[in-house]
């Protein structure tokens, strides 16, 4: 493996035939394999539901069934809780150390095994080569990068300052006990490791649902922490609709919190509804409508590429992708020109395969939106490329619509609701205040770009954006592309609940609650308090 560079979501090619040929031998491995059927995994048992199975097919190639998985309802709900709360104590009690060795074991697996993992994404989900092996190395990242942390905080314990010369006060961070863990189909698993991963390092245990379009991805990180050594009845696999199985999932008075990562719609569901006897943990990463902003001051070639790339790497269904774009008036002409050749140029077609850069939505629902947008911009703009769905004898098997972009006044909501399809729409204005006006408008505030040459509009932006990762003057994704460790990854307003986002130092530490130690000694304390100078508060 060491002969092969990791690849990242800014990694702009992998051309090494030997990254190739071991894609191709583990896609082999992953046909070989489908079709088979799946239970859920509570505690130690798997348990099948025969019963309305989910069918889980590939967006490439509808007719392809990847594998049936049962179907959790709320039925399954208490007896996953109960498993998860019966072995959260020893989970704990042994300690973060062993937890940290167990769990990068579990990073080094998903590395060992990150060519099958890749390409089973690439045929559950639709991602290119690059996107499904960034996913694999990410999520085994994250699980590295909050061990890491548990281990620079020695555990969360901190001793504090003394009151008196007789006291000792300890501080230490623990788990509040059994967490939900509910992801959505684009990352599902980086999002899931990362989620999952950080509560387990804190000694919490989890029941996790993974997406419907998703089940196999999440199949395969239960069976990773498995062969990992996680103990049974710590980490437990429902898989399951959410209509079906989710309100159960987090209504549970056994859950003592939530990490949920998908739309702000069902977040705000669990959100509002999460805290009832007591207030509970509510860690939410949810939606975007991310701008890019182009100043009359832009590197126009950049901005072209950069935008290119955040609007249709994953066919937009990335929560951090560029989805609108304001251009200043008097450079939206060459802008346009250049973003067009762009675009007209992405390689489409089966993303499995080595040239393809850009492939299916996720299922049926997304090409409804599609064409709910392109609809909507025929009666409100201009539809400048795109605008339809791909067909030909690759396309007509698999959920393909064309990478879109569309002219549209300030006022459309076209500009304000999240899509998660390859529809771009562009607004003009009149310079850099209506631009980040305009941005700050939305509900959303996840990420956020600008190019511009000028220093003090940079500035300017970062100052006055509301969104938690911005960034300037990125070619290779103008706002996509974060890695853990490097760019923490927190939503704003509409966009999240944390303050403190995944792939960030903090983020571990909302898994966890203070608990302070005040430990008196008798052989040196006064005996008396009464009559003891030093008063006891
Ligand atoms: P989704 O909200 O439709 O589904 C997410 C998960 O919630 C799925 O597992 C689904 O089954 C489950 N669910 C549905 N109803 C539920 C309920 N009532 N109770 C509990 N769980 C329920 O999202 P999706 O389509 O899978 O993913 C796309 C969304 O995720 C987009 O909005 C995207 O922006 C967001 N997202 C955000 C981030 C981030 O870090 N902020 C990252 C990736 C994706």
């Amino acid at each position: 493996m060491t002969a092969i560079p990791k690849i990242t979501y800014t990694s702009a090619n992998a051309d090494l035939d030997l990254f190739h040929r071991w894609f191709d031998e583990a896609l082999d491995r992953v046909r070989a394999d489908v079709g088979k059927f799946y239970p859920i995994y509570i505690g130690d048992r798997a348990v099948v539901l025969p019963r309305n199975a989910l069918v889980d097919t590939s967006p490439i190639e509808k007719s392809l069934i990847l594998g049936k998985f049962s179907a959790a309802t709320a039925e399954n709900v208490p007896a996953a809780v109960e498993a998860a709360r019966r072995a959260q104590k020893s989970w704990e009690r042994g300690g973060w150390k062993e937890r940290v060795r167990v769990l990068r074991r579990a990073a080094t697996l998903i590395r060992e095994s990150k060519f099958d993992l890749a390409a089973l994404m690439s045929i559950e989900v639709g991602k290119n080569r690059l996107e499904s092996m960034g996913d694999a190395e990410e999520a085994a990242d994250l699980i590295d990068y909050y061990c890491t942390q548990t281990e620079q905080a020695d555990g969360f314990r901190k001793e504090m300052a003394r009151m008196t010369p007789h006291e000792r006060n300890e501080d230490v961070l623990r788990p509040y006990g059994v967490f939900t863990c509910i992801a959505p189909f684009n990352f599902p698993l980086a999002l899931s490791a990362g989620m999952s991963s950080a509560a387990l390092v804190g000694g919490n245990t989890v029941v996790y649902k993974p997406a419907e379009d998703t089940p196999w991805t999440g199949l395969r990180l239960y069976e990773i922490y498995r062969d990992a050594g996680v103990p049974s009845g710590v980490f437990n696999y429902l898989s399951g609709r959410g209509m079906e199985v989710g309100d159960a999932l987090w209504q549970h008075d056994g859950i003592d919190g939530v990490v949920f990562t998908g739309s702000k719609r069902v977040g705000m569901r669990i959100f509002n509804g999460l805290s009832g006897r007591w207030v509970k943990p509510c860690l939410m990463e949810l939606g975007g409508k991310n701008s890019t902003i182009v100043t009359s001051n832009a590197d126009l070639d950049a901005a072209a590429e950069g935008v290119m790339r955040s609007a249709f790497g994953l066919q937009n269904q990335k929560c951090s992708a560029t989805s609108r774009v304001y251009v200043d008036r008097t450079v939206a002409a060459p802008f346009l020109e250049r973003l067009l050749e762009r675009t007209r140029e992405i390689r489409m077609g089966d993303p499995t395969q080595r040239d393809v850069w850009f492939g299916p939505v996720i299922n049926p629902a997304a090409v409804a939106r599609f064409e709910r947008a392109v609809s909507q911009t025929m009666s409100e703009g201009e539809v400048l490329l795109g605008g339809s769905r791909l067909s030909g004898p690759v396309f007509s098997k698999g959920h393909f619509v064309a990478p879109t972009i569309a002219r549209l006044p300030l006022q459309s909501s076209l500009f304000f609701e999240e899509l998660f399809v390859p529809f771009l729409a562009i607004g003009e204005v009149s310079g850099l205040d209506e631009a980040i006006a305009e941005t700050n408008l939305a509900d959303f505030g996840l990420t956020a770009g600008i190019f511009s040459s000028d220093p003090a509009e940079v500035a300017r932006f970062f100052d006055d954006v509301e969104a938690g990762l911005c960034y300037a003057n990125k070619r290779s994704g103008a706002t996509t592309g974060a890695w853990p460790g490097a760019q923490p990854f927190c939503g704003w307003k509409g966009s999240g609940s944390t303050g403190k986002g995944g792939c960030g130092p903090y983020y571990v530490q909302q898994f966890l609650r203070e608990q302070c130690r005040t430990v008196v000694d008798p052989a040196t304390a006064p005996g008396d308090p009464q009559r003891s100078p030093e008063r006891a508060v």
